[in-house]
């Protein structure tokens, strides 16, 4: 898998993590769903870099010009309910693609720190030879984003797959990097070095569904 650590770099990026990190100013949801949504646009565009262009003429009033377009038939599939804001801001640059959302939720055993993946909704179009974007704005142990890619299957085979993460654990990324096929693109803002035992990335950001939709009663 080639994984492009877009904090690497310095960029406004790094402002926009820094807000959703940060406890007083990730209290503002809206703050926070719009940042999370910016984070998404930067790596729609940078994703952009590595897909397929055609040359396309264009009439503006005063002549005609060659230009050079996206020709990926682009495929965007989030999981509910944290991807939402992560999957507007990707659909803000890949403004004609289609889109498939898929619920995943960790159901929390007898053991609190252990827990399955449960996979319940999915609405997908055909994936057959198209361009898959898989968003999932944190991952940390890689086992959600694995059940989305498994749940997906039936849908047809993607040409190509890159996945869209603000934060990873690291012990995450290596676990998504051994588990999805070696041509795969990870865009992601930046990763973290730990995971706690609740499965939780330290630093990371706390829930990021609970900070962009408000807290939810556990079942
Ligand atoms: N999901 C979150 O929202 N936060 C984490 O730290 C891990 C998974």
């Amino acid at each position: 898998m080639q994984i492009h650590n877009l904090s690497d770099e310095n960029s406004i990026l790094n402002t926009f993590i820094s807000e959703i990190r940060d406890v007083d100013i990730q209290k503002d949801s809206m703050r926070f769903r719009r940042n999370i949504e910016r984070i998404g646009e930067i790596l729609g565009y940078e994703m952009s870099k590595s897909l397929s262009f055609k040359t396309q003429n264009v009439t503006t009033p005063l002549a005609e010009i060659a230009v050079k377009t996206i020709d990926n038939d682009v495929v965007l599939c989030s999981i509910l309910r944290a991807g939402v804001p992560l999957h507007n801001g990707l659909l803000n640059y890949f403004d004609k693609a289609e889109n498939a959302f898929i619920s995943a939720y960790r159901h929390h055993l007898e053991n609190p720190e252990t827990f399955e993946i449960i996979v319940e909704y999915l609405a997908c179009p055909s994936l057959e030879g198209k361009t898959l974007i898989l968003a999932d704005p944190m991952i940390a142990t890689g086992q959600s984003l694995l059940a989305t890619f498994e749940a997906l299957k039936p849908f047809g085979t993607p040409k190509e797959i890159h996945l869209a993460a603000v934060i990873g654990a690291q012990e995450g990324v290596d676990f998504v990097a051994e588990n999805f096929p070696k041509n795969t693109h990870l865009w992601i803002a930046t990763i973290d070095k730990e995971l706690n035992s609740k499965g939780y990335i330290v630093p990371g950001l706390g829930d990021a569904g609970d900070l962009a939709f408000g807290e939810k009663l556990q079942h």
